[in-house]
C-alpha cells in the first residue's frame, strides 16, 4: 500500500479567536483540508516563513489558497482605495513557493488569490477593483458572500479535461482579478471576459482558478479538481 501524496497548502495569518485566545494565527479553513483528504491526499500546512520554498522538498504538490489582496507594489501599481492592506509575509512566501513549484515542475493548484499569485509571480498584474473596472458581471456582492456565474473553458485545456466540460457553473467571491496573466496561459473566462482559469504552459499540472472549489457546497461538483491534483503526483 502506498503512502498518500502529501499536499502542501499555504495559510492565512490573521488575528483569530478561539477558546481563551485572541492572537495572530496561521490558519486555514478545514474546507480545504476536507477536500484534499476526500481526494486521497495528506494535507500539510505551509505558513509564511523565510526560505519557505525549501519546504517543497518535503511535499508532493502545492496549493496556493485564497485570502487578502496581493500588495500592488508586487506588480508595480499604486493601491486602489478598496485594496486590502498587504499581507507582506504571505505575498513574499507565496510568490517564492509558486516560483519554486514551477521550477520543480511540481503539481500546483492556485485558488482565488492563488491564481492571482501565479499571475504576479510570473510577471503579470491584477485588476484591483472589478466593479470600478466596469466589466459588467457581479463577482462578489459583498465580502464573504458567494455568487455564481458561468465560466467558458478552452476546449482541450487541462481545466476542461478535468471537468470533462467546455463550460462550468462556478461560485465567485472576489473583487480583484487577473489583468495580465504573466507567464500563464488563460484557459477559462467569465462571460464579461475576465480570466477565471489559467495554466502554466508545459507543466503537467499547473492550474489556477478564480473560484472556490474548496467550498463545502461544491464538494461533489469540484471533486474532479482535487482528485486530479492528487493523481498528478503519481502521474495517474
Ligand atoms: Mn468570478
Amino acid at each position: 500500500m502506498s503512502a498518500r501524496p502529501v499536499i502542501g497548502l499555504t495559510t492565512y495569518v490573521e488575528s483569530a479567536r478561539w477558546g481563551s485566545w485572541e492572537v495572530e494565527a496561521a490558519l486555514l479553513h478545514c474546507w480545504y483540508l476536507d477536500a484534499v483528504r476526500a481526494a486521497g491526499g495528506l494535507a500539510v500546512l505551509l505558513p509564511p516563513e523565510p526560505d519557505c520554498a525549501d519546504a517543497l522538498d518535503r511535499v508532493d504538490a502545492l496549493v496556493l489558497i485564497g485570502g487578502a489582496d496581493i500588495g500592488p507594489d508586487r506588480y508595480g501599481a499604486e493601491p486602489h482605495a478598496t485594496t486590502d492592506v498587504p499581507r507582506v509575509e504571505r505575498d513574499a512566501s507565496e510568490i517564492a513557493l509558486c516560483r519554486r513549484a514551477i521550477d520543480r515542475r511540481m503539481p500546483l493548484l492556485g485558488i482565488c488569490r492563488g491564481l492571482q499569485i501565479m499571475a504576479v509571480a510570473t510577471g503579470g498584474s491584477l485588476i484591483q477593483d472589478l466593479p470600478d473596472a466596469g466589466l459588467g458581471l457581479v463577482h462578489r456582492e459583498f465580502p464573504g458572500a458567494f455568487t455564481e456565474h458561468e465560466v467558458r473553458l478552452e476546449p482541450g485545456s487541462l481545466v476542461s479535461r478535468i471537468y470533462g466540460a467546455d463550460s462550468l457553473r462556478v461560485n465567485s467571491s472576489h473583487h480583484q482579478g487577473v489583468l495580465d496573466p504573466g507567464g500563464l496561459a488563460p484557459t477559462g473566462w467569465a462571460l464579461d471576459g475576465l480570466i477565471e482559469a489559467a495554466e502554466v504552459p508545459g507543466l503537467p499540472f499547473g492550474l489556477g482558478v478564480q473560484w472556490h472549489p474548496e467550498h463545502p457546497d461544491r464538494r461533489t461538483a469540484e471533486s474532479p479538481l482535487f482528485t486530479a491534483l492528487v493523481a498528478a503526483v503519481t502521474g495517474q
